[in-house]
């Protein structure tokens, strides 16, 4: 017997629910469906748990340099993992019966837990049972991708799953892979006392962005005695008495690393292979990501794809706001498109590097007569108040048009400085105007004024 609903819901992570609230709430019936933990990764294994644990590595970082700040703390610090350990799971576990208890509540809402699966484009199967509508959202977010680089089946390997159950710490952490994911996770747990190994394929960490930035995350993390191998052009491991040997250049043993513990953070990838997209006729691109249009449509008529699973962005915001997206076009009469949203985003290492639009790299790709304008942390009264100086803060902007492309902030407070100009990009303000704010004094924002008055022509690279 199949049961029919007004729309079905698959995955209840960070786009699923707030849809169900708005659909229920415009009179429809809907079935939410759930394989694993409500809340998906954001709240289970992703942003919430690590940036708690990202304020324990904090504190502990804090209590070691006390002395700076005139606070005389005994010295070792001793860091007690059990209770990094509780304050994630914690913080996972309120958002997460949260999202739960308010799904269970919610009027004209079911709940089903289970795997889902396509039977054709509007039936959805679940252990047995058949599930009818006529709106279809697909919502199932990515796991942590796992290449077959030699040797992998031999050893036991870490993923951002598996590193939230682990309440010890590792003798020596051996992270593969130098971008957002891991190099969070390699600074926290070299505050937390590991010794820490980042292994990266390509010549620099984060590839994607500003090579001035890259250096600056360098210089912060080799500051606390994090080692980076950069240019590791082929990974292999093979078991070792005291873990895991990493080498470095599958062809020569020259290079190679022996850490107790490794930890994979090589992408995600999209959780589209086992869901019966070919049933329903949805198309995914050669990674698996499933291919919408700017509106969220999946190809088959009256289904959409939120969140990570399109590819279209790899953030809670970012599937968030597919949530709005689809919300405001079928239930407010809008024309909202995943095209109009400005790049926006944060690496949470300490200090954290706050995003926004184009890099200058990106910039400089278009062509566009360019301004730019750089002040390095030391001359931010704030970072200087508080004794963290690293990093560095940049706008690019245009120069025929005056409007602001992009900027990024790697600084104390850089993570929450930036929204001033993903504000200020989202309505399309010129930085001539945004240089006339007047900011509160002392914070690191108050310096996007000064910055944008400092824009000078970009120098030819
Ligand atoms: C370590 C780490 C740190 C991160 N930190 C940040 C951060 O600081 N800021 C940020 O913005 N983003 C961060 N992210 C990314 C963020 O977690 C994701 O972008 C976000 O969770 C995506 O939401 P989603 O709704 O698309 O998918 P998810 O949150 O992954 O939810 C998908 C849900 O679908 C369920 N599901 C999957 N398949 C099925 C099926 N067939 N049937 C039923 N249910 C199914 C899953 O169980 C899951 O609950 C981080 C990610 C990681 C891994």
């Amino acid at each position: 017997m199949s049961q029919s609903f007004d729309a079905i819901i698959i995955g209840a992570g960070q786009a699923g629910p707030s849809l169900a609230g708005r659909l229920t709430a415009a009179d429809m019936n809907v079935l939410i469906i759930e394989r694993k933990l409500f809340g998906g990764t954001c709240v289970n294994t992703g942003c919430m748990p690590t940036k708690t644990m990202v304020a324990s590595a904090y504190a502990a970082h804090l209590a070691r340099r006390g002395a700076d700040y005139g606070v005389v703390i005994e010295q070792p610090v001793r860091v007690d993992m059990k209770r990094v350990r509780q304050r994630a799971d914690t913080v996972s576990f309120n958002a997460r019966t949260g999202v739960e208890t308010w799904l269970r509540g919610m009027k004209n809402c079911t709940v089903v837990e289970g795997h889902a699966r396509f039977v054709d484009p509007h039936t959805i199967s679940v252990d047995g049972a058949t599930f009818h509508a006529p709106r279809i959202f697909i919502n199932v977010g990515g796991r942590a991708n796992i290449p077959d680089m030699p040797g992998i089946q031999d050893i036991n390997y870490l993923t951002n799953t598996t590193m939230m159950q682990l309440d010890t710490l590792p003798k020596h952490l051996v992270v593969i892979g130098g971008s957002y994911i891991g190099l969070e996770f390699a600074q926290m747990y070299r505050r937390f006392g590991s010794q820490v190994t980042v292994v990266e394929k390509g010549p620099r960490l984060v590839s994607r962005e500003d090579e001035d930035v890259s250096e600056a995350i360098k210089h912060i993390l080799e500051g606390e005695g994090i080692s980076c191998r950069l240019n590791s052009s082929c990974i292999a491991f093979k078991p070792h008495a005291e873990g895991v040997e990493v080498h470095l250049d599958c062809d020569s043993d020259a290079r190679r690393v022996v850490g107790s513990h490794v930890l994979l953070a090589i992408g995600r990838r999209p959780n589209t292979d086992d869901l019966g997209l070919d049933k329903a006729g949805i198309e995914t691109d050669e990674r698996g990501y499933i291919k919408v249009d700017d509106r969220l449509a999946a190809g088959a008529e009256g289904v959409w794809a939120l969140g990570d699973c399109n590819g279209r962005g790899a953030f809670t915001h970012t599937a968030y706001n597919d949530f709005e997206i689809v919300a405001a076009n079928l239930l407010d009469g809008e024309n909202r498109k995943v095209s109009d949203r400005v790049p926006g985003y944060a690496l949470y290492i300490d200090p954290p590097l706050g995003r926004a639009g184009m890099s200058e790299t990106q910039a400089r790709a278009t062509g566009r007569p360019l301004l730019v304008s750089k002040r390095p942390m030391t001359r931010v009264g704030r970072a200087v108040e508080k004794d963290e100086t690293q990093g560095f803060m940049k706008v690019v902007a245009d120069a025929a048009t005056k409007q602001i492309l992009g900027a990024a902030f790697l600084g104390t407070g850089g993570d929450e400085a930036i929204h001033g100009i993903i504000d200020a990009i989202s309505a399309k303000v010129d930085y001539v105007t945004l240089k006339w704010a007047v900011p509160v004094h002392p914070t690191v924002s108050e310096l996007i004024p000064t910055i944008l008055g400092d824009l000078s022509p970009l120098e030819p690279s």
